[in-house]
């Protein structure tokens, strides 16, 4: 890093990445490869990236313990978005790369206290296969019928402009395939992905593919049973029919846990730029101009670049360029002085927390099959719990021979008061749980909590418009760009692309 008051016209570009999460990493990563692959005429560019805390990875990480591997957060990422699989093979990873165990591909919903098969091919939002969905236990013969009465619900016709804007996921599955869809199936199949309420879930922010079906053949079923009849790829469209949940033969894992991305990624980083752990970035400041400080000017100049990084050291520091890869809460902080309206913008997108409780258990000690990857939990049930993964049933190498690897749910939007109980009630709790719902009986051979406190965005109605503002907003500084899962999209494939976008956009 380069002290303010040495900055001088010769120097290298000075780029500063805020956040060594996976956004943040592969936003330096991307800047590596842009600066290895530029003529030697180029200016040189100096990569910095400042995470506060004492790793890289941020909320993603991995961790063996007693013959078990277990990613502690994140553990798999979808295949049909180029982000995480196109970075995975440009780091030589490609051998590591593991394919879900499609012996268990499918996933269990709570009903009436036991769990139960979600019908193969429903998928998130609607069904793919009718045969299923008429003779599973899950729905009413009422349920069933609004169900299948799909076809004939006429397509959103909105009153005015602003209603046309948006519509939350709860809104949309009622209106097309009624209540008990909504509360039995797609409420804790979506809550296991966004921890979130979807009765606030902007549809177009999350899932706009069920809107172009609406929008495109007036019904999800429809579109369905049109694109089974095409030779689209699978992946291409919501249409395997053979798996149910969350569309698991389209994800991949590692072998040695996400830790392989992340050891890929830091070696690359290491080696490439320069990078500051235990560093918290405290404020984005334009720096005053030579004549501005001689006449003692108190406001800064919006034009002047560069960017003064104030840390937590007490020191401050220039750079020509920043990446703000953080939460939008830490970044709203940064860049309040910078510019007062980006930063309220940034403030007003919500987050939910959540902690993981992941278990070993010899598979004696387990009365149920776990011939799924997982079981999800309706709201409606009033358990303590939003799901379970059966960790080792979507990758085997998880848990040693004779064992399974489960990580357990709890709190989310829905559930907010949970996440406030002490590490060994989580646990009572979800051991209570289990044994309960999957017959898991005995002390498990580990135990561990994992706390994710506002670690997952929520994308509210009206999402995407506060994002287009914010963009908009952030336009206005050039050389600052943002990065991170809070924008489009929050998977893994969606935090490497915004952060590999930040990088063409600065580098
Ligand atoms: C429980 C859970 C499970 C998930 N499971 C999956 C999954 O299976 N598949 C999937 O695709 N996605 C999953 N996700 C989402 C995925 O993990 C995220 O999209 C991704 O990890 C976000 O990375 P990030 O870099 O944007 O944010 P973070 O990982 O939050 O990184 C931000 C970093 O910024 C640092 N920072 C903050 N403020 C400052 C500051 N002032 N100065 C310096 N550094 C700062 C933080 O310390 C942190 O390291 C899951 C998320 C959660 C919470």
């Amino acid at each position: 890093m380069t002290d303010a008051r040495s900055t001088t016209e010769t120097s290298p570009r000075r780029i500063a990445i805020i956040g060594g999460g996976l956004s943040g990493l592969a936003a330096a990563h991307r800047l590596i490869e842009l600066t290895s692959a530029a003529s030697p005429t180029s200016p040189r560019c100096e990569i910095t990236l400042l995470e506060a805390g004492p790793r890289l990875g941020g909320i993603v990480g991995t961790r063996r313990e007693n013959g078990y591997l277990i990613d502690t957060g994140a553990d798999s990422f979808l295949t049909n978005k180029p982000g995480a699989i196109g970075l995975c093979r440009r780091l030589g990873l490609e051998d590591k790369l593991v394919a879900t165990d499609s012996r268990y591909r499918g996933v269990h919903v709570v009903f009436d206290g036991r769990p139960v098969p979600v019908p193969a091919g429903f998928q998130l939002l609607g069904p793919t296969a009718i045969w299923p969905m008429i003779t599973t236990p899950i729905l009413s013969p009422w349920g069933k019928l609004r169900l299948l009465m799909e076809p004939f619900v006429p397509s959103r016709t909105p009153r005015d402009a602003t209603e046309l804007a948006d519509e939350s996921l709860a809104s949309f599955v009622r209106r097309r395939f009624g209540r008990e869809v909504l509360e039995r199936l797609v409420q804790p199949l979506v809550g296991g992905i966004y921890t979130s309420d979807p009765e606030q879930l902007s549809l177009a922010a999350t899932l706009p593919r069920f809107l172009e079906q609406e929008r495109d053949f007036g019904s999800l079923i429809r579109a369905a049973l049109s694109a089974k009849n095409s030779d689209r790829p699978p992946g291409a469209n919501p249409t395997d029919t053979t798996s149910s949940g969350a569309r698991y033969g389209l994800f991949a894992g590692l072998a040695g846990g996400m830790e392989d991305l992340l050891a890929a990624l830091r070696s690359r980083v290491e080696a490439g730029g320069t990078v500051k752990l235990n560093t918290r970035v405290t404020e984005i400041q334009r720096p005053l101009t030579n004549p501005q400080r001689e006449q003692g000017a108190l406001s800064r100049d919006a034009s002047a670049s560069p960017f003064l990084l104030a840390l937590s050291d007490g020191t401050h520091h220039s750079f020509d360029s920043v990446i703000v890869a953080t939460t939008t809460h830490h970044a709203a902080l940064l860049l309040g002085e910078l510019d007062h309206d980006l930063s309220s913008e940034l403030r007003q997108i919500e987050y939910a927390s959540s902690a993981i409780v992941v278990t070993g258990h010899r598979l004696a000690d387990v009365a149920h099959p776990l011939d799924s990857f997982g079981l999800v939990v309706p709201h409606r049930e009033r358990r303590r719990i939003l799901a379970t993964s059966f960790s080792s049933r979507k990758f085997p190498e998880r848990a040693p021979a004779g064992s399974v690897l489960l990580r357990t749910f709890v709190g989310g939007a829905m559930q907010p008061e949970l996440n406030d109980l002490p590490d060994d009630e989580l646990q009572r709790l979800v051991q209570s749980e289990l044994s309960e719902l999957l017959g898991v009986r005995g002390e498990p051979e580990i135990s561990l909590v994992v706390r994710y406190p506002r670690a997952m965005p929520q994308y509210h109605v009206g999402h995407l418009d506060r994002v287009a503002r914010i963009e908009a907003l952030t336009a206005r500084h050039p050389g600052l760009a943002l990065a991170g899962n809070a924008y489009r999209g929050v998977g893994i494939p969606d935090a490497i692309h915004s952060g590999e976008s930040a990088a063409m956009l600065v580098g």
